[in-house]
């Protein structure tokens, strides 16, 4: 097994930022247009503890749909699989994230996945608190056990740009509500979900959280079991099949690696018993991926062998 080298990263990254002129940053949400394509930054955090890294690596960005793995697990860990899968299903889509149209054809009307925006509104929905506040702390909470950095938090720029932009996201969610599949106040909801996306932290921390998926929900440090092992599997096995949107084939193909993406431009990896990758682009593909992170990832999964399949 061989280790990421420190010096090969950084050159596989000067290889491949070019490849951010092939993209195009997010632009339906207005904080999220304003980010620079040019930026770009990869880590890799080991098992063993040991973190190397490339580019802006200290530069920090909002997770986007890369947070819901981390309400996926927040609402296994508090409710268990029986109520989370009474929400949503697990089947992969070829549908775009934000679609409607399944929630209209299937009855009774359930998300088909918890990666789409659909569902992580219903797992979202299942977070406990009074208001957004509370409801998005469960989540900030499990991000800084899983990065052991007390300083996590949302960028309330990003989350407000969000949150009066979400004419989609708002539609989805009044749906559901109708059909009696989220409770409660929708504008909560989408005020807690907005700030849920707008979750910041650099790639050495996203890193770490990969490294901890890796490590079966175990920290590698502290040897604390912050996410049961078999809650980490699901959440891994949705990355799979749900993780890179409706290119979640293709990247299976090309990669192999459990990972999620989200529209700033951020790529979580996993990498089972070896670590967690991170990397950030915001120039992004027609599905909605980093490009130079997909590329990146490419190399390194051809390169170290870590395709699962
Ligand atoms: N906040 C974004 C939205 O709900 C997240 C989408 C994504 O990263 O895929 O539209």
């Amino acid at each position: 097994m061989k280790k990421v080298s420190d010096e090969q990263l950084k050159s596989w990254m000067e290889h491949v930022r070019i490849y951010a002129n092939n993209g195009k940053v997010a632009d339906y949400i207005p904080a999220l247009m304003r980010q620079k394509p040019e930026i770009n930054a990869a880590a890799y955090y080991d098992v063993d503890g040991s973190c190397v890294g490339a580019g802006q690596t200290e530069y920090r960005f909002t997770l986007q749909s890369v947070s819901k793995i981390l309400a996926l697990a927040v609402a296994l860990m508090k409710h268990g699989e029986g109520a989370v899968f009474s929400r949503v299903g697990k089947e992969p889509t070829s549908d775009p994230f934000y679609s409607i149209s399944k929630l209209e054809l299937e009855k009774p009307s359930k998300p088909i996945n918890p990666m789409i925006n659909a569902g992580a509104l219903a797992i979202t929905n299942m977070m406990c608190g009074e208001n957004s506040e509370e409801m998005v702390g469960e989540i900030i909470q499990l991000a800084k056990e899983l990065t052991r950095e007390d300083s996590i938090d949302y960028d309330e720029e990003v989350a407000k740009s969000e949150y009066e932009s979400a004419f989609l996201n708002r539609s989805l969610a009044y749906f559901m509500k109708q059909n009696g599949v989220i409770t409660g106040s929708v504008e909560e909801l989408l005020d807690a979900y907005t700030k849920q996306c707008a979750i910041t932290m650099n790639v050495q921390q996203l890193a770490r959280i990969g490294a901890v998926f890796a490590n079966d929900g175990k920290d590698m440090e502290t040897n604390e079991q912050i996410i049961p092992e078999h809650y980490a599997q699901i959440c891994k096995t949705f990355m799979v099949t749900c993780g890179m949107y409706n290119a979640s084939g293709s990247f299976a193909i090309r990669v192999g690696i459990p990972a999620k993406s989200g529209v700033s431009g951020a790529i979580l990896g996993v990498v089972k018993n070896q670590g967690g990758v991170a990397v950030f682009g915001p120039a992004l593909d027609e599905k909605g991926n980093s490009v130079i992170g997909i590329k990146l990832l490419e190399i390194m999964a051809k390169h170290y062998k870590w395709s699962i399949f």
